[in-house]
């Protein structure tokens, strides 16, 4: 069957198997000759696609909740948004969350992915207390910092390649309310922006909406926003139920013009003058807070049939205001708007694949359009010379020396590699394009 991960692109040929116990998930280990893991595919890319793919999703065992420690194991396949349906109405909340409830716990864990809050809280991986993992070589090993440590650090972010997680032990933080007091503050430009993000650094959660399509002495103007969790009874009396927002559908693929670049133009102005007028505090729940784009359950076909790239880099402090100020400068010489463009403040990265580092995160989302690989090699020659790098879970492109570049404790995740995988069983196009196989690099 023809597989894409959310971005549409690319879309390959490939045959899924599922699991349902160790067993059987041994047995597809064992008769593979390439595969790899994947979840429900919610990354932007091809990280976890290749021809024989072994599909989490049906392996969604909710093991065992402690509600007095607030921790929660699971099978990988567990969907974070089963999660939150279970351990909300207990008073707990996940520690780090994405952007989507829609993803397993497999892949947050595999693409050690960050929150609003990465700044304080770190990534995923730093709440995993320990973890379950099949070795190509059909081995369960429990890891954990104690136990199996250097193992435990690099499958955080490992994308796969180490081997099959099948449970996970994650600490959850207490919750009192399902409603979160947000402010959003708007910035004229980069510099205001910025200075935000430093100014609110002890705010848990942080976030700023940026329009590209602003050049001058507006360039980089955006929207911040800044949040906490409140306290019992502070927004309403309606406790702790599961904020289940209303699922919208579209029907079927949008034409690419439906967003088209004076249409984005239009609604960026629209959208920075609505927002700064509301200046004070408002209550949002959960979920229109954290996953306001899961309400349109395949809002991923507005981009059309092509598909379109998400760009996520992050830049290290000291270099991100020039190496921002560039990105932007060539995103309006290029005259290829981003739809979407979302910069985050992240704090210190953890596994040797992880993406984060101190410094800046944006995530650009571009449509398929002639031009838009020319742009992004652009782009790639800033991030590379200042020092950045380009997340693995949002890449469809990256070439191999930007990526050993990019990530320098590459070599070390590769040695380990060679010994849980001497025989290369767990490969995604990705890893083979980037040379993250043994005898490759
Ligand atoms: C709307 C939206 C918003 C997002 N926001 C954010 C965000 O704010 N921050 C962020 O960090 N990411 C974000 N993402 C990206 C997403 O969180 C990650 O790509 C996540 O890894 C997807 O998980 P998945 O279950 O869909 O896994 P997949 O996309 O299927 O796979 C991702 C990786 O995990 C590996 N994997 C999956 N399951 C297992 C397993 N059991 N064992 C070993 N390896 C496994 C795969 O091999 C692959 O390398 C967002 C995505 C969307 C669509």
């Amino acid at each position: 069957m023809l597989v894409s991960n959310w971005n549409n692109y690319p879309r390959v040929e490939a045959a899924l198997a599922d699991f349902r116990s160790q067993d059987e998930a041994l047995s597809i280990l064992e008769e593979a000759n390439k595969c790899i893991p994947r979840g429900l595919g919610r990354s932007y890319g091809d990280c976890s696609l290749g021809a024989d793919i072994i599909s989490t999703p049906g392996f969604k065992r909710l093991i065992h909740l402690d509600p007095q420690k607030g921790t929660l194991e699971c099978e990988s396949g567990t969907s974070l948004d089963q999660i939150l349906s279970v351990i909300i109405p207990h008073g707990w909340f996940l520690p780090v969350t994405p952007g989507t409830s829609r993803i397993t716990l497999g892949g947050a864990i595999s693409s050690d992915v960050h929150g609003k809050n990465h700044h304080l809280h770190g990534a995923f991986g730093r709440h995993v207390l320990d973890l379950r993992l099949l070795t190509p070589q059909g081995q369960v090993l429990e890891c954990s910092r104690n136990e199996n440590p250097e193992i435990f650090q690099a499958v955080c972010g490992g994308m796969g390649l180490l081997g099959l997680i099948l449970s996970a032990r994650i600490s959850l933080m207490p919750l009192e309310s399902v409603f979160i007091r947000q402010k959003t503050i708007p910035a004229a430009d980069l510099d205001q922006l910025m200075g935000l993000f430093e100014s609110y650094h002890q705010s848990t959660y942080t976030v700023a909406w940026m329009d590209c399509l602003k050049s001058g002495r507006n360039l980089g103007r955006g929207l911040f926003m800044h949040g906490e969790h409140c306290r019992a009874g502070e927004a309403s009396r309606r406790g702790l139920t599961h904020p289940d927002s209303k699922v919208l559908s579209l029907p079927f693929n949008l034409p690419f013009r439906a967003l088209s670049p004076l249409g984005i133009k239009a609604f960026n102005s629209l959208y920075f003058y609505r927002k700064s007028r509301r200046t004070g505090y408002q209550f949002s729940n959960i979920a229109s807070f954290f996953y306001p784009l899961d309400v349109i359950d395949n809002w991923n076909l507005l981009y059309g049939k092509k598909g379109f790239l998400q760009y996520q880099f992050v830049l290290p402090s000291r270099n991100s205001r020039e190496g921002l100020q560039k990105i932007l400068q060539h995103i309006n010489s290029f005259g290829q708007p981003p739809y979407l463009a979302v910069l985050k403040l992240l704090g210190p990265g953890e596994g040797p694949l992880s993406f984060a580092q101190y410094g800046y995160t944006l995530a650009l989302d571009f449509p398929m359009r002639p031009g838009v690989f020319s742009l992004l090699k652009a782009l790639d020659r800033v991030v590379q010379k200042l020092g950045g790098r380009i997340y693995l879970a949002k890449d469809a492109r990256m070439q191999k020396h930007m990526f050993w570049q990019g990530y320098p404790r590459a070599k070390e995740f590769l040695e380990l590699k060679k010994k849980l995988d001497p025989e290369n069983k767990l490969s995604s196009l990705q890893s083979r394009r980037l040379g993250l196989c043994q005898n490759q690099y």
